[in-house]
C-alpha cells in the first residue's frame, strides 16, 4: 500500500447537509472502501472501486473544485 495516495469514489462541491455548519459551502472528499456496514448508510456505491490519486493529486483537485472566494 502506498501511503502517500488514497482511493477516492467522488470529489464534489456541494452545500453541507448535516452537524452545525449546515448550509455552508463544502468540497466533499469521498473516499472508497468503507469497512462498516451501516444499515442506514446511503453511500454503498463507495464500498468498492473508485480510483487511487496521489495526495498532491487530490489537493489539486481540490484547487479547482472549490468555489472562488467571490461565490
Ligand atoms: S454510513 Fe456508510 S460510509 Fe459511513 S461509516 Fe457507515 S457504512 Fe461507512
Amino acid at each position: 500500500m502506498n501511503p502517500t495516495s488514497v482511493r477516492i469514489t467522488e470529489i464534489f462541491y456541494s452545500l453541507q447537509g448535516e452537524s452545525s455548519t449546515v448550509g455552508l459551502p463544502t468540497v466533499f472528499v469521498r473516499l472508497t472502501g468503507c469497512p462498516l456496514r451501516c444499515h442506514y448508510c446511503d453511500t454503498e456505491y463507495a464500498f468498492y472501486g473508485g480510483e487511487r490519486r496521489s495526495i498532491e493529486q487530490v489537493l489539486d483537485c481540490l484547487l479547482y473544485t472549490s468555489p472562488s472566494p467571490r461565490d
